[in-house]
């Protein structure tokens, strides 16, 4: 059964066109489960269209479509569930379709095909001999169907891609704001076979690169066989090891080689091989030689990649360019030069992931779970990014292109207008003054990262700099990027957070294998079990931070009241060895932990003895609060800080730390968010700290409010049920106060 199963879904997912996936499907799903019928209906428009069948009349494909209150068929995706029925003919909803020729049928099983709370469509069984479907006949069409369901999504959602005048569009999820205008640059899309013709220069070298990229791509097939060998699957390992052959000596290894040696370019010789033997089997008779084909195909793409994108970045494009990838990480963006980043789209990725954090904070924009970018030749094609309406336009005419150059243009007279006030300082109608800090530590050319305008730098993320080393930086680098730092903050306060690896911010050079990152070995888990890198860190900040007032080390990750007392024991250990080594007296700086995980909300009474501020991290608290993996496209919509209980928990939180005289401040996203800091701000929260683009933003808000107002909506907002209604009612105030051009 598990094998049947598998065989239908793979042989669905690998088709190209929805109307062959569900050719496929109808066939193979009849043979299975030996019925005499089998059909498929997908929803479009509210109607259920049947799309393909083997048993009924052919002719009635794409023509038969009900709505979802008729039919049985309909009674299955209204109900969202599976209808079951010994005779269909009697029922009440059954409806005769005369066109699909169905009279013979009695015995009727449906399923509804369902992708995240969504009805697709709904595959139905059919038998002339009035009987119930079996309850495992009923188990296995329900398991296919939800199975299948992300292959019919993403198939059909392909099949939707190209509209309008040959303009292509794409759909995603905004993870940054913004207008950007570019050509793509894809990562790990599709690699074109037809590379150019071109002569080598060194016979010697292009022979090295070709052999070396011949073992990568033999190394990461045998990986991928052992891995089917471990799950036992040993007839799939056996395709990849058979690969894995083809590409030795006397193989085609060997005639790529020998191309070189002919005086080409290794990229250019793999092209040429794989296309001569790729017509001379698509010229054979004998249908399995001629299937041959895809394999040198998919060959010649595996090497081919190893030859140009190697390892995933080492180039500078010419021009800015829009990137486009499976999906990026931190570092990946970290290292990417910015001047040159123009947008960015992945298939994968979540809007709270630490990579679209970092968009936000480059003031890139971003789309995430763009389903099909890959599967479609975008590369070096001028794309249009509208992150605001989550569309991605390929190759749009100049009319279109004027059109968003002209939104670009607005979009960024009202920065400036923003930008104007920078230096007035936020300070509500009834004179509230709020202090703004800055998300810092994402760029690499930090001293373009100090607006004037903010109060200091509220948070500073250690764990970019550490990212863009090949291994842990010295004692001495650290000390140059913290120095930095303080310089570029002139004598406003700089919060400086220890190493937060781990979760989603890897370490290239040392890498953690988890089955739960997030909630394994991060933040200060990790410095604690490593004092000696520990240690060093702190020995760096503290000779950084000198004789000066500047300087405070915040803590992240923080769920025990003893990994404080630990690290403070570290602090005391540096903070009395370099007073002797430097024959001085060195400022002891503030400490404070990062408020992340809920288990310390209930604890700040004993956090107030040990450490002297709080900086509550609403990203991750909402992460552990709702039990919601912020880096997960397949529950990001429950991923949501507006819901009422973070709101009571972020309350609480301010609650507890002035009752305890504990100075507190909120640096996750929420802080930048239009919404977030007008709710901040009525909770009576006193200092946000948020990334540069949202700085100028945020400040203009908050000179238009009134406490006062803002008391009675958040009064409103703790009573309702749920995250939209509390987004409802922020609109509503922002509506009756004119402000709704300054939220995006
Ligand atoms: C947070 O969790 O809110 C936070 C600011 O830290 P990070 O996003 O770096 O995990
Ligand atoms: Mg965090």
């Amino acid at each position: 059964m598990l094998n049947t199963l598998r065989d239908i879904t793979q042989a669905v997912a690998a088709a190209n066109t929805l109307t062959a996936a569900l050719s496929l499907l109808v066939v193979q799903t009849k043979h299975a489960m030996a019925t005499q019928c089998c059909s498929i209906y997908l929803l479009e428009h509210q109607q259920l269209v049947l799309s393909a069948t083997e048993g009924l009349h052919q002719s009635a494909v794409g023509h038969v479509r009900m709505p979802l209150t008729e039919g049985l068929v309909g009674l299955a995706a209204e109900r969202e569930e599976a209808v079951n029925l010994a005779d269909a003919r009697i029922h009440p909803r059954f409806k005769l379709f005369p066109e699909v020729e169905e009279e013979e049928y009695r015995a009727f099983l449906a399923v509804p095909i369902i992708y995240q709370k969504m009805v697709v469509g709904v595959i139905v069984v059919q038998q002339p001999n009035p009987r119930q479907f079996s309850e495992g006949e009923e188990a296995f069409l329900m398991t296919l169907a939800a199975q299948l369901a992300v292959v019919i999504r993403s198939l059909k959602n392909k099949a939707a891609i190209t509209n309008v005048q040959d303009q292509v569009v794409f759909n995603g999820t905004t993870a940054s704001s913004g207008i950007a205008i570019a050509k793509g640059l894809v990562l790990g899309g599709v690699i074109s076979l037809e590379q150019a013709d071109l002569a080598c220069e060194s016979i010697e070298h292009e022979t090295t690169r070709v052999k070396l990229a011949i073992s990568r791509s033999k190394d990461m097939l045998s990986a991928i066989s052992q891995r089917f060998e471990r799950d036992k699957a040993e007839d799939v390992a056996s395709i990849f090891s058979a690969f894995k052959l083809l590409l030795d000596d006397s193989s085609l290894g060997g005639e790529y080689i020998r191309e070189v040696a002919a005086g080409w370019r290794a990229e250019s010789a793999v092209s040429r091989v794989s296309i001569r033997y790729i017509d001379q089997f698509l010229a054979m008779d004998d249908p399995y030689l001629k299937e041959r084909a895809s394999d040198i195909r998919e060959l010649g793409q595996k090497v081919l990649r190893q030859l140009i994108e190697p390892d995933r970045l080492e180039f500078e494009p010419e021009t800015p360019v829009i990137l486009v990838a499976k999906e990026v990480d931190a570092t990946m963006l970290a290292e990417f030069p910015r001047h040159k980043l123009a947008g960015i789209v992945t298939k994968l990725g979540g809007v709270n992931a630490h990579a679209a954090i970092l968009a936000r904070a480059l003031g890139v924009p971003a789309l995430v779970g763009v389903e099909q970018v890959l599967e479609t030749n975008i590369d070096n094609k001028l794309l249009v990014l509208n992150a605001n309406r989550g569309q991605l336009l390929v190759s749009p005419s100049p009319a279109v292109v004027a059109e968003y150059q002209a939104l670009i243009r607005v979009d960024a007279e009202k920065q400036k207008r923003f930008s104007a006030e920078l230096s007035l300082p936020a300070k509500t109608l009834d004179g509230k003054r709020i202090h703004l800090y800055l998300n810092a530590g994402l760029l690499s050319g930090i001293e373009s990262d100090i607006a004037d305008g903010a109060d200091g730098i509220g948070l500073y993320r250690t764990e970019i700099p550490f990212m863009l080393h090949q291994r842990f930086p010295s004692e001495a680098e650290q000390i140059k990027v913290y120095q930095r730092v303080l310089n570029a903050a002139g004598d406003r306060p700089v919060v400086m957070r220890t190493l937060d690896v781990g979760g989603d911010k890897p370490l290239p050079y040392f890498p953690i294998k988890e089955d739960n990152p997030f909630l394994g070995w991060r933040g200060i888990r990790l410095s604690l079990d490593h004092p000696e890198l520990f240690l060093m860190q702190l020995r760096a900040m503290l000779q950084a931070g000198g004789k000066g007032k500047q300087l405070q080390i915040l803590l992240p990750m923080v769920s025990n009241l003893d990994e404080i007392d630990q690290t403070i024991e570290y602090l005391d250990q540096a903070y009395d060895e370099l007073n002797i080594e430097l024959n001085s007296m060195l400022t002891r700086p503030k400490i404070g932990v990062m408020l992340e995980v809920p288990a310390l909300l209930y604890q700040l009474d004993d956090v107030a003895k040990r450490v002297d501020f709080v900086s509550v991290g609403s990203n991750d608290l909402t992460q552990y609060l709702l039990a919601v993996d912020r880096n997960n496209p397949n529950v990001s919509s429950l991923f949501d800080s507006y819901h009422p209980s973070i709101l009571r928990a972020l309350k609480r939180a301010l609650d507890e730390c002035l009752l305890h005289d504990l100075d507190v401040s909120v640096c996750g996203e929420l802080a930048g968010e239009p919404y977030g800091a007008l709710l901040l701000v009525a909770m009576g929260y006193t200092k946000l700290s948020m990334n540069q683009a949202s700085l100028a933003r945020i400040n203009y808000l908050l000179r238009r409010v009134s406490h006062s107002q803002l008391n009675q909506v958040l009064t409103i907002c703790l009573s309702v049920s749920n995250a939209a209604q509390v987004k409802q009612v922020l609109f509503e105030f922002t509506q009756q106060h004119q402000l709704e051009d300054i939220l995006h």
